[in-house]
């Protein structure tokens, strides 16, 4: 079945209103005229405002970085779903290794989150993977499965129905050492047979994009391969031109 690929940045804590401004004018420049992949920017949620003002009548799709579990109330220094719907965001980051690690997020917790996105409309963009003793100890696959079954043994399969997985190992997360294409296609078909194992049509569908240290020399040949539908960028989505280039080799590769 054919997947329409997607590339998303994850600007992290990075930018101010001018940096939003620029990055964005520079993308949708670079981006004119490219088609055949699903495009999505996930600035700091300060920023929300300046982008989606910056992202009207583009191609690319606001996204953020991550969404409390609750809608309203006394929940100090939270961002809810309807917040985040209310400037236009549509993927929603959740399970960022760097929020599991510095903010102790638990599966179960993400699993919240996820439940959260999906009530609300918003596609949970789930990051899963393994730290590197994990995949020194043949753990990947154990890591990748329980973070997943942490959202089918709340919300069942059915809930992967137009949402993203994001097969991020912590190891190539910033350190400029990316998975080889060949290893992440290994990780990207298990967790595909693991979904398909509960439901094909759902597995058939599900967008699994690789991250970690995915740059515009790098992206084409990740692309290769059948999986990969795309990718969750970091440092090289701060960057308009390699980011438009990881984004063009995407809809080559794809398409
Ligand atoms: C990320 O943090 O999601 C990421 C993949 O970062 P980088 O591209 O910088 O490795």
């Amino acid at each position: 079945m054919a997947r329409r690929p997607l590339v998303m940045g994850n600007w992290k804590l990075n930018g101010s209103k001018a940096f939003t401004q620029e990055l964005i004018a520079g993308l949708n420049a670079e981006l004119a005229g490219v088609s055949g992949c699903d495009v999505a920017i996930a600035p700091p949620v300060m920023y929300l405002a300046e982008a989606e003002k910056a992202l009207v009548g583009s191609q690319i799709a606001l996204g953020a970085q991550n969404v409390d579990v609750n809608v309203q109330g006394a929940f100090t220094g939270d961002i809810s779903t309807a917040m985040l719907k209310d400037f236009g965001a549509k993927y929603i980051i959740i399970g960022h290794s760097e929020r599991r690690t510095y903010h102790k997020e638990s599966d179960e917790f993400i699993a919240k989150k996820f439940a959260a996105l999906k009530e609300a409309g918003l596609v949970p963009v789930l990051c899963i993977g393994e730290s590197e003793a994990e995949n020194e100890a043949g753990k990947t696959e154990e890591v990748c499965a329980r973070q997943i079954d942490a959202v089918i043994n709340v919300l069942g399969v059915e809930a992967f129905n137009g949402a993203v997985i994001a097969y991020e190992p912590i190891w190539a997360i910033g350190t400029g050492k990316s998975a080889t294409p060949a290893q992440a296609q290994a990780v990207h078909a298990f967790i595909r047979a693991h979904i398909a194992a509960k439901s094909q049509l759902v597995a058939d569908q599900v967008i699994i994009q690789y991250g970690g240290s995915v740059n515009d020399a790098n992206a084409a040949e990740l692309f290769t391969q059948p999986d990969i539908d795309g990718a969750l960028v970091g440092g090289a989505s701060l960057k308009a031109p390699a980011f438009a280039a990881i984004v063009k080799a995407a809809a080559v590769a794809k398409n």
